[in-house]
């Protein structure tokens, strides 16, 4: 194996032996930290990405560390051929921590969201009667679902679908945070479900009325149709509570405190769930829908393996144990009222929106320019990593574990790199 000495050469192999389907900013990464990534040449950063929101608990977490080294040890992978002695403990606990009767365990998000949608189509087929191939999705503009053949079907970004076709039928694409078109949707024959993330995060952190998801559960049900929230992101304490969908209450675990929580007919988790140790997703419902699954008809080698099933507990645990959801709500609050001052100051950052710690600053520029990406590569330069999206948006999600002096330091970072471009 060749051994990385500098930055350059790390580029240089990625950019000849991969393939080029990412764009990352020029920095290589070869050690975390709790809230903190190291470059090859030692440099210092402030994660303000965390993978996506796979790394809410901090990078390498000695707690979930320690357990995957355990496991790792002693059994990774039987398949489902077999029983394992991980895996109904970690499917009590899970199917406890959130609150339904059942879990099927996958490995990636977008398997996760696959899963939610063939277990939607089946039960709408064998319980609610809908005639054979006629069952319909409804989805939101802008969604980000994955990057499988079937959820690009059903996405607006061309850049994702542009000649990956022919793409699966059955679904109905509605404005975002629009209960009259949802409504409207539903009368749609042959609808069997509302796939939608509560809060848009790809999308560039684009967060609905507050009231959007528990009029949209009420609109569904009102039509005998599921609601599956996609917290692949939004889920696991990174917007304050424990789901998005608990809305306002951010206690320790799940709680179905009323005037707050909506609770979907089947929830989709990934990211979060394995604290970026290992690719960990799960559906979760209630046994009347789950119950449509029968052996054979769905599943995955790794789904359900005894190592993932180990990490998910540890990794559940440290949210629960470190109260990050609180910490999430306390941090973000603090987050949005400095990004504010600095949107007041300086005309080139437009506005600041988000909860918890999913938050974003949409800069005073066009989607085409590249001012964005190049404030991120001054943030990389003074020590703090975050990414453009859509042309214009940063997004700025640390890890939960973060502390408040850090987070104040963080927007004397930002605020100092966007002054310098305030010309
Ligand atoms: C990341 C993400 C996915 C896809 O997860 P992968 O693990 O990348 O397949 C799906 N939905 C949402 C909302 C996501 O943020």
């Amino acid at each position: 194996m060749v051994n990385i000495n500098s930055s350059n050469q790390a580029i240089e192999l990625e950019n000849k032996y991969g393939a080029h389907n990412y764009h990352p900013l020029p920095v290589v990464l070869a050690k975390g930290e709790g809230v903190y990534l190291f470059d090859v040449e030692g440099k210092k950063y402030y994660d303000f990405l965390s993978a996506y929101s796979a790394v809410n608990q901090g990078h390498c977490h000695p707690r979930i560390l320690g357990a995957m080294v355990e496991q790792a040890g002693t059994l990774t992978l039987t398949s489902r051929a077999f029983y394992n002695n991980m895996l109904g403990p970690y499917e009590k606990y899970i199917t406890e921590y959130f609150g339904f009767d059942m879990v099927l365990p996958m490995n990636t998000g977008a398997e996760g969201v696959e899963t939610a949608l063939k277990i939607a189509r089946k039960w709408g087929y064998e319980k609610k009667g809908v005639p054979q191939n006629k069952a319909k999705i409804i989805v939101a503009e802008n969604n980000f679902h994955g990057r499988t053949t079937t959820i690009i079907s059903f996405s607006n970004d061309e850049n994702a679908r542009k000649n990956f076709g022919p793409f699966t039928e059955g679904f109905i694409r509605i404005p975002y945070n629009n209960i009259e078109a949802l409504q409207e949707a539903l009368k749609t024959e042959g609808v069997v479900a509302f796939l939608v993330e509560p809060i848009q995060g790809e999308a560039g952190v684009y967060t609905p009325d507050e009231n959007y998801i528990r009029l949209a559960k009420e609109a569904c049900a009102a039509q005998g149709v599921l609601l599956i929230a996609d917290e692949i992101q939004t889920g696991i304490a990174r917007t304050g509570s424990l789901l998005a969908v608990c809305g306002n209450c951010s206690c320790e675990g799940h709680c179905e405190r009323q005037e707050t929580y909506t609770k979907p007919d089947m929830l989709i988790l990934g990211k979060a769930l394995s604290g970026g140790f290992y690719p960990v997703s799960a559906v979760l419902a209630d046994k009347a829908v789950m119950e449509v699954i029968k052996p054979g008809q769905h599943g995955s080698t790794f789904g359900g393996n005894p190592l993932g099933a180990k990490v998910a507990i540890a990794a559940l645990e440290v949210v629960r144990d470190e109260k990050l959801a609180q910490n999430a709500r306390k941090l973000g609050r603090i987050f949005r009222e400095r990004m504010q001052q600095m949107v007041d100051k300086y005309p080139i950052a437009k506005l600041v929106r988000g909860k918890g710690l999913l938050n974003a600053v949409v800069i005073n520029d066009s989607p085409d320019s590249s001012t964005a990406w190049d404030i991120c590569v001054s943030l990389a330069e003074h020590g703090l990593l975050a990414k453009p999206t859509h042309g214009n948006i940063i997004r700025f999600a640390p890890p939960l574990v973060m502390t408040e002096d850090q987070i104040h330091e963080c927007c004397d970072i930002i605020e100092k790199v966007i002054s310098n471009f305030n010309k």
